[in-house]
């Protein structure tokens, strides 16, 4: 990563990073200023014992002081941990123990967070403060920009073991406790370069590149780097993360490739619906989305209202994040209707990802484009364990991860995900995709969202159940709802209920709760 900031130094007033603050005004810099400042942060916290392996973590939403530390903690040797914000209190403690954080970097809007969980970090040693939106009071920890202040602009940075720690990420959570992954310099390298190659993101310096997602979530990490290592102008929302200032800001900063999981792009999309006309969005090339599955109905609905093409991708933390993008055969076949299809899948792999499935019985399954099993990947940049010794049992003896997710993977190499092996109904011994039935439903024009899950049941073992949320102002029957369904699947996987519901349980990075939902509806059929 230390060549990432040799680079990017050579970009003069090019590269530009703009940054949306909390009052949303727009801060500009640029690539070579952020080198500078991340060269002034290693000198900070050598200065205050950080050394090599040594973890720092952040409490940032995404600005360009988080991108000083993304880029200078690494290259000076020491691990960079993002905690993510949106957990509860309780458990960023316990994350960031586990990881055993020596320094923190703390937004001062969050202050509140971090002092409701920071007693439980027993290896946390100093806290620096970043004011931008005010004052930083002696008590809460040091000033981050006194502390630059006194720093030099260039630093030694060390010639490093390209296999030694660079970043550190958690899962997200939704299956269980979080699980600690650990980045290698290799790994977060070769994993941005194979993120450029890939045909349809395939950024370059005129591109303006927009992560939606939080810089503390694993696929947030891709772009910020694929915008480093090319040059192309990256844009940073701060914490306004609604459809509307979203839209604003692709629209004023004419971003060409954004990236975010389906709610983002979901609640983007039922506004453009509305009054497309408010947003100039011409200059918008790809929209990438991932972290659950779109719903086809989204990637449609962008492309045949909207003109603006959506690229599913699949990743997991393990992945770092990405692993497979519905990368086209060429940019030039973009167009064509056909590819929509293709593009509603999770693609194939990138280079230097392998890929296969198999059964329960781990037998490896043929491409054929139905039979279901459980995706394992292999690649430079895909986990060889977690932190810690939890979850050995998720690598097969010859070194595949199995990624817990079940597909499909057809003749020519594109996966489909029909599930998560956790979220699969097994109902009297068969397999029903909640994920399959779930995209049917929001095909629906009057569902916003629905969700399949397992409940108990007597004879069947487990039977489907549909909890669904409907557009605001809309009405639905039951029977228009199953209408969705008959005809497309077997009688067999109709959900035996459909719930009207308020909202849907999530994640705190917007994936449906399943758990939650189990738990509160799991009996309802007994
Ligand atoms: P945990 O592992 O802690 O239970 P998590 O699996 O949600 O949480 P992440 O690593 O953030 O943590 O998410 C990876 C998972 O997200 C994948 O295993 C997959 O189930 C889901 N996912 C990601 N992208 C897609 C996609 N495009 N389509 C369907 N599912 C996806
Ligand atoms: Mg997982």
């Amino acid at each position: 990563l230390t060549h990432f900031l040799e680079r990017v130094k050579t970009f003069h007033g090019r590269g530009e990073v703009v940054t949306r603050n909390p009052d949303r005004s727009l801060s500009r810099t640029t690539y070579a200023d952020i080198t500078k400042r991340s060269a002034r942060l290693a000198h900070a916290l050598t200065r205050l014992g950080v050394g090599p392996g040594d973890r720092v973590a952040t409490l940032c939403w995404n600005h360009a002081r988080h991108l000083e530390a993304y880029l200078g903690v690494p290259a000076m040797g020491a691990v960079l941990h993002t905690l993510n914000l949106r957990l509860h209190p309780r458990e960023i403690g316990y994350i960031a123990n586990h990881a055993g954080d020596r320094v923190i970097l703390v937004d001062r809007s969050l202050l509140k967070l971090f002092r409701a969980f920071k007693d439980a970090v027993t290896t946390l040693e100093r806290v620096i403060v970043i004011g931008d939106d005010g004052e930083v009071e002696e008590a809460d920890g040091l000033d981050y920009e006194a502390l630059l202040a006194a720093e030099a602009g260039a630093f030694p940075w060390p010639a490093l073991d390209e296999g030694s720690a660079a970043m550190i990420c958690y899962t997200s959570g939704t299956t269980g406790d979080p699980k600690g992954v650990v980045y290698t310099h290799r790994s977060m390298v070769l994993h941005t370069l194979a993120c450029c190659m890939a045909t349809v993101t395939g950024v370059r310096e005129s591109d303006v590149v927009l992560p939606v997602v939080p810089m503390f979530h694993a696929s947030a990490w891709g772009l910020p780097y694929v915008a480093v290592a090319t040059g192309a102008k990256l844009v940073m929302p701060g914490p306004h993360l609604d459809p509307a200032s979203l839209l604003e800001l692709m629209a004023k900063e004419k971003v060409t490739t954004a990236g975010g999981v389906p709610t983002i792009w979901l609640g983007i999309l039922a506004l453009l619906d509305q009054d497309a006309s408010r947003w100039d969005l011409s200059a918008m090339r790809v929209m990438l989305i991932g972290g659950s599955a779109a719903p086809p109905a989204l990637i449609d609905g962008f492309w045949s209202r909207h003109k603006l093409r959506v690229v599913h991708a699949w990743g997991m933390t393990e992945t770092s994040p990405v692993g497979t993008m519905a990368h086209l055969k060429s940019t030039m076949d973009l167009d064509a209707a056909g590819e929509l299809e293709v593009r509603s899948s999770q693609g194939f792999p990138l280079p230097f990802v392998e890929q296969r499935h198999a059964g329960e019985d781990g037998k490896v399954l043929p491409w054929d484009g139905q039979t279901m099993g459980e995706l394992e990947v292999r690649g430079p940049w895909v986990a060889s364990s977690y932190l810690g010794d939890e979850g050995a049992d998720r690598w097969t003896a010859d070194g595949w991860f199995k990624t817990g997710d079940v597909v499909t993977i057809d003749a020519e190499g594109y996966v489909r995900i029909t599930d998560r092996s956790k979220d699969v109904v097994k109902s009297g011994g068969e397999w029903i995709s909640s994920v399959a039935l779930e995209n049917a439903l929001m095909a629906h024009p009057a569902v916003l969202e629905a969700a399949v899950f397992a409940a108990k049941h007597e004879k069947w073992s487990e039977r489907p159940l549909a909890a669904v949320v409907l557009k605001p102002g809309q009405e639905a029957t039951k029977e228009a709802l199953y209408g969705q369904l008959e005809g497309k699947f077997t009688k067999f996987w109709l959900p035996d209920d459909i719930l009207f519901v308020e909202q849907i349980p999530r994640t705190s990075t917007g994936k449906f709760l399943k758990t939650k939902l189990r738990e509160q509806y799991g009996e309802y059929l007994v």
